[in-house]
């Protein structure tokens, strides 16, 4: 084998999936994360479809359900609390899975944890490569030479930056902001979500194993001076946000004034025209995102088992195996990328109108899954 040590920029979803399958084709990953631990943000995310084949294939399915939040609808309230509106969550077919991030990331890591190196609170600040390998400065580390590196390093990807140029070059505003944290407070059923919307904002409340979640979703067009990195800005956006609105918002809004783990960040789609420049190569979030609205962590899994499985194919060839790879799951991700307005129009109406179409619709899903299931019955 030609090219044995990777460094991966990232310990979230795609980071530490490709370090256990780098692990088992006998190479030597190190994956560098900027956070001080596995802890993120906590956002309920989503394993399916082709990301559930993966983590059977890794061992770890039976770990992925015992952290299931045990979500299985989404209720929407009225002002006063009055359910509006249901929706049964989509299961991936039975064999999907949601968990917290954080939950999924531990996971993952413990997957690959023994035999990949894994070095926190550092950053890759510049990378210099050559025919045979990229020179990696870190903010804190000693420099080191790998043969690959790889950006798994989520939407605001330093590789991406060093690498490809600019974030505002391949990051685009989606008009919706999201936030979340963690929430201790009440909530009345542990297996649905409650959301509540007025016109352009929603909240919702997520039951989870230990701790709940609230979320906050609102649109809004890109905030001149935005930085997804400060957390006064945030609560200033919210309370502005959410002033005026119903239902528990006015309680939640004195639990933002005090929050210490917020998370913050604008609804953002990642179109990159190349994932592979050299020896560098995009993965997950950096390389293609649409933020909240697109079975990301999915998408995050299954790019990165294809792009190991690439790389144990093509050993002496990585350009070969990275354009092999980004040929493949271009065909799973970007048709996710056009989907983004449909479900923004569903979870966050503009209008009062908007609702209440959303709404009488949802009462209109058991018909159309009754009529679904008729037709199959009768093998139309
Ligand atoms: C609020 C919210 C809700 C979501 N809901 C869903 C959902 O329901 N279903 C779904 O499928 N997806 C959902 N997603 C999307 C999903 O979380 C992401 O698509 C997925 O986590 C992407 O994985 P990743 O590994 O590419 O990036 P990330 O999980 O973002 O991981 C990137 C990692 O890189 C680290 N990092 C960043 N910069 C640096 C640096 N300079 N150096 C080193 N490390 C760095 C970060 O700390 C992080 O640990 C949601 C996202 C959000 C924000």
């Amino acid at each position: 084998m030609a090219t044995k040590t990777v460094l991966i920029s990232g310990a979230g979803v795609a980071g530490p999936t490709l370090a256990h399958w780098l692990v088992r084709a006998g190479y030597h990953p190190t994956v560098v994360e900027r956070a001080a631990g596995l802890r993120s943000s906590g956002s309920p995310v989503d394993v399916r479809g082709p990301a559930a084949d993966v983590a059977r294939k890794m061992g770890i399915s039976a770990r992925l359900r015992e952290a299931a939040t045990g979500v299985t609808s989404l209720r929407f309230v009225n002002d006063r609390g009055k359910s509006v509106g249901r929706v049964p969550m989509d299961d991936g077919g039975g064999t999907g899975v949601e968990l917290t991030r954080t939950d999924l990331a531990r996971i993952l890591h413990d997957a690959s944890g023994d035999d990949a190196e894994y070095v926190f609170q550092d950053s890759v600040v510049a990378l210099a490569q050559d025919a045979g390998g990229v020179d990696v400065t870190f903010e804190h580390g000693a420099p080191r030479r790998f043969d690959l590196v790889v950006g798994a390093d989520g939407l605001h990807s330093a590789v991406r930056r060093l690498a490809f140029g600019p974030e505002p070059g391949f990051v685009e505003h989606m008009g919706v902001y999201v936030a979340t944290m963690p929430f201790d407070g009440p909530v009345s059923d542990r297996t649905e979500i409650v959301m509540y919307n007025s016109p352009g904002r929603a909240m919702a409340l997520h039951p989870s194993r230990e701790r709940g979640i609230v979320a906050f979703m609102f649109r809004g067009r890109a905030v001149p001076g935005f930085d997804h990195r400060d957390a006064e800005q945030h609560k200033r956006l919210l309370e502005n946000a959410y002033a005026g609105a119903g239902w528990r918002v006015p309680e939640l809004r004195e639990h933002v004034r005090v929050a210490e783990d917020l998370y913050f960040d604008s609804v953002s789609r990642v179109r990159v025209p190349k994932w592979s420049a050299g020896r560098v190569v995009l993965v997950g979030d950096a390389a293609s995102c649409v933020s909240l609205f697109g079975d990301g962590s999915t998408l995050a899994m299954a790019g990165a088992y294809t792009l190991a499985t690439e790389l144990v194919a093509s050993p002496h060839d990585p350009a070969l195996a990275f354009r092999r790879y980004e040929a493949a799951h271009r065909k799973l991700s970007d048709p996710k990328q056009r989907k983004v307005p449909v479900a923004t129009a569903l979870l966050i109406p503009a209008t009062r109108a908007g609702m209440a179409v959303r709404n009488f619709g949802t009462r209109l899903l058991p018909l159309v899954s009754a009529a679904q299931k008729l037709a199959l019955a009768k093998g139309a």
